[in-house]
Parts: structure tokens; sequence; C-alpha cells
């Protein structure tokens, strides 16, 4: 999938997902605070831009919206940083809970409940230089208007330098890799028919319906 940002184009690579990134959200779900990013990735294939629909997969039952700030890098080459972000978006980790639990229990990978075909929904990308301040980005997700979700980037537990760092320790950041970088409080269940919209005021708003 091809990506733009203003006039560039990136074809997506990596999709890097940052897991456990707001305290609330550990919480909700009994995790413990991790002193490195919890990274797990997508397939570019899993990306879903706006004007498909959300399908429920058939292997699980329970389908959670994460609402996520998305970065699509350019690595400048230096220390890992804002610098290296091309553009923002907004994105949905879409999750089976009910398939995460039991692959957890088990102690096995979390493919089958996070890397499934259409579980990255993504909206356009503003460039980086746009975004005021990175360290204070607001954004919401909704089902059918009601809010489900706030986010703020201020409240993340790595933020974006520490986590495109932590990222670089272990991979070669490239032209078009995206980062997934982790969602707040108030994850929840999509049933078909919904309509799930993600908005930032300094981003936009991207909405999909759930077939
Ligand atoms: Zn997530």
């Amino acid at each position: 999938m091809r990506l733009r940002v203003a006039d560039a184009w990136y074809e997506a690579g990596r999709v890097f997902c940052i897991g456990r990134n707001y305290a609330e959200h550990l919480q909700e779900l009994g995790n413990e605070a991790p002193s490195r990013p919890v990274v797990f990735m997508k397939p570019a294939a899993c990306l879903l831009p706006q004007g498909q629909l959300i399908r429920m997969p058939r292997h699980g039952s329970e389908l959670h919206h994460e609402a996520e700030l998305v970065l699509l890098l350019n690595p400048r080459g230096g220390e890992p940083g804002w610098s290296d972000v091309a553009g923002v978006s907004l994105g949905i980790d879409l999750t089976l809970r009910d398939v995460q639990a039991d692959l957890k229990n088990r102690g096995l990978p979390w493919e089958l409940a996070k890397a499934f075909e259409g579980s990255a929904p993504i909206g356009d990308f503003v460039p980086a230089a746009a975004i005021g301040d990175p360290g204070a980005i607001t954004f919401t997700l909704s089902v059918g208007g009601e809010v489900r979700q706030h986010g703020n980037s201020g409240l993340m537990i790595f933020p974006i330098a520490a986590m495109l760092g932590a990222l670089a320790e272990v991979w070669t950041l490239l032209p078009g890799d995206l980062v997934f970088t982790g969602t707040p409080a108030g994850v929840g269940p999509l049933r078909p028919g919904d309509r799930v919209e993600v908005a930032a005021t300094v981003i936009g708003r991207f909405a999909w319906d759930v077939a």
C-alpha cells in the first residue's frame, strides 16, 4: 500500500505496534508497566484505508478497538526522534481480545489476535511539520457518535523519541515504516453495523463501518 504525506509517497513498510504505553490502559487489562516498550508487528497487508469495511474475523468473537496515534517514518540517520517522523495519522489497532487472552494464557505469539487481515485501519497522513507539539496531541475514538477513548500523547509511558530509540536498537528504521504508538484506556468491542471514528483537531477525522 502506498501512503502519501503532502507531495511525498511512501511504500508502507513494517507496522511496528507499541503495547502497554498508557498507564490507565495497563490498569484496565491488569498488566504491569513494562521497563522496555512492548513491541509487536502487523504486516503492511493489514492496513485498511478509509472506505473499506471492517470485517469481523471468524476465529474470534470479541473485536476490540484500540485508537492510536500513527507515525510514518522517514529516518534522517541521527539520534532517533521526532525529526524521523514524516507524517502523523490516527489508526485503530484492532484486536481479538478473546483470542489474545487465550494466547497470553498459553504463552503463545499474538498474530492470530492482532495481525489478521484488515486489523490496522489508518487515516490520511498530515506532515509532521504541521503538528505543533508532538507531546500534546489529543485524539478520540467514538462508536456511533459516542466517545469511548480519549488519548493524549503527553501521557505516553514511552514518548515518541524513547519508543523510536528502543525500536532503532533492534531494527534499522526505514522510510515507510509505521509505528502504532499504543492505546489509551477505554478499549471495547465493535459489533456489526457500528461506525467507528477516530479524530484529532491537528490531524483530521477518519471513519470505518463494521460489516
Ligand atoms: Zn494497541
